[in-house]
């Protein structure tokens, strides 16, 4: 069957690249369809991960913010409403570059549907993007499945926004992913509330060495042991690991299981007057060795997590001072994936790109984020070995990164875009940031009557209409 409307750019996947995408596309001029497999919008942000919690490095670790756009665009309209908090720069986490801007998830989940009809997305939800239309090379619309049954709906240019590459993989663009076994582990996350955080706090500071501290170049593990047993605000520490001593005792009584360390993350909730501090987990479940292409390993994935919840939450509840009290207010519908596929784009952004803090001319948008620091299925939960841009600075994105080989008329957009595996752009504002420069490529490609491939060719358009919608390309280190 075949759809009677056609669309100029189609977005699939409704995450937070998706929805930057879409936003950004449609504020290009361009007729813009979203497909979402869920009936919400925002992925990660408030579906299906942590249900939302924290941007955190929109800055890098010299303070000057990085990262701009869409992102911070939503974070006023919940700051200006009282649904999220002001960049954090807490003597906690001064000069790491890992700082907190706290949002209500499911405020920011009902936001992004006003910005969608404001900016006059077409959206489908409750579909299946299962392939692609082509001519020759060139990709012409999508194959969906829906109550509908299969439909076909054509579009001048596609952007894939699964997170996974799927549509890319589909059409036929080059890829890469590790094998199975050394795959990042996929978690459930879960949140509690009704913690005593008093208590909590008044054990943090009596035990300071029981915490992995915020990473601070130049600052000693005692000067960070100092600031915990001075610490009074919940919310400047953004997020708490380690429990050594804890975690200790519990491995020994059986009650911790083997797969991932403990810790979580503050998660502030509602408005000023009302505002509760949730403690969100989401890497107190690691599922290694399953492959995101394989329902089965899914499906697997969504029962061994679960049972890792449980045991997790147990332990706080028995073992942590504030926690006895607390109770859980959501676990997350599924199970996210933390590593899969990555699109082979004109450019393939490496580790070395990001320890030089490399510029491009194509720039596109930035990062301050370290390469590496993989997550690993035990009770280190994280693999050492980072790689930080130099200087405190952050790299760029190239536009090429976003434009995968062999395939014409498509765009990738958030977790699948060109990279090495360390450089992985994995993280909600490295999506939000990919995707807005995804939707405004493919509506200007639209407007020019070219190729995303061709834009290449002078990419000068797309960068002043990104700093015309607040991104920042330029000027920082
Ligand atoms: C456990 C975990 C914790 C994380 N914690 C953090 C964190 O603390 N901070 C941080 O910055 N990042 C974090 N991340 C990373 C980040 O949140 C995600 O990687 C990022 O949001 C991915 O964005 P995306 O748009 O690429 O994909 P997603 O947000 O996953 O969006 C993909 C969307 O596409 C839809 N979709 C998929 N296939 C189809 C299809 N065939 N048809 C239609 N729709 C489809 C999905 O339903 C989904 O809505 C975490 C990731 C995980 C797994």
């Amino acid at each position: 069957m075949k759809h009677n409307k056609k669309f100029d750019v189609i977005i699939c996947g409704g995450g937070t690249s998706g929805v930057a995408a879409a936003i950004a596309s449609a504020r290009t001029g361009a007729k813009t369809l979203l497909i979402e497999r869920l009936g919400a919008l925002g992925g990660q942000m408030n579906v299906s991960g942590p249900p939302g919690f924290a941007y955190a490095r929109l800055f890098n670790q010299r303070g000057e913010q990085v990262i701009a756009g869409i992102i911070e665009e939503t974070h006023k309209r919940l700051l200006e409403q009282g649904y999220a908090l002001p960049h954090n720069h807490s003597e906690y986490r001064k000069g790491s570059g890992y700082t907190f801007s706290y949002i209500d998830p499911d405020m920011w989940g009902l936001m992004i549907f006003d910005m969608m009809q404001e900016n006059g997305v077409d959206l489908l939800l409750h579909t299946l993007v299962v392939d692609v239309l082509k001519d020759g090379d060139k990709v012409t619309g999508v194959v969906v499945e829906n109550p509908n049954g299969r439909v076909e709906i054509e579009g001048k240019i596609v952007i894939d926004c699964t997170g996974e590459g799927y549509i890319a993989h589909r059409a036929g663009a080059p890829s890469e992913k590790v094998p199975r076994e050394e795959l990042q582990p996929h978690t459930l996350a879960f949140t509690c509330d009704g913690v005593d955080w008093d208590e909590f706090l008044a054990y943090v500071r009596a035990n300071p060495r029981d915490f992995v501290g915020c990473e601070v170049p130049g600052r000693t593990d005692e000067e960070m042991y100092e600031i915990l047993s001075k610490t009074d605000n919940i919310i400047d520490l953004g997020e708490m690991r380690g429990f050594f001593s804890i975690l200790k005792k519990a491995l020994a009584n059986g009650e911790w299981h083997e797969f991932s360390g403990m810790g979580f993350f503050i998660m502030p909730k509602g408005d000023e007057k009302n505002r509760r501090i949730l403690a969100h987990f989401q890497h107190s479940s690691h599922v290694p060795g399953r492959d995101p292409d394989d329902a089965w390993d899914l499906t697997y994935c969504e029962i061994e997590a679960r049972r890792q919840i449980q045991i997790a939450f147990n332990c706080f509840k028995k073992y942590v001072p504030g926690f006895q009290n607390a109770y859980i207010v959501r676990v997350c519908p599924e199970i996210r994936i933390r590593e899969g596929r990555r699109i082979i784009g004109d450019y393939y952004l490496t580790t070395e790109d990001v320890g030089a803090a490399r510029k491009f001319p194509d720039v596109i948008g930035k990062s301050a984020f370290p390469a590496g620091g993989h997550h690993v299925a035990s009770t280190e939960t994280l693999a050492h070995g980072r790689v930080r841009p130099k200087d405190g600075g952050s790299h760029d994105i190239p536009y090429r990164c976003l434009v995968p080989k062999e395939v014409e008329n498509l765009l990738v957009a958030g977790k699948a875009i060109s990279t090495d595996r360390d450089s992985y752009h994995r993280f909600l504002q490295q999506t939000m940031v990919t995707g807005q420069a995804a939707g405004v490529a493919a509506a200007l490609c639209v407007k020019q009557n070219i190729t995303p491939r061709e834009l290449e060719n002078d990419v000068s358009e797309l960068q002043r209409i990104l700093q015309e919608q607040g991104a920042i390309l330029y000027g920082t280190h």
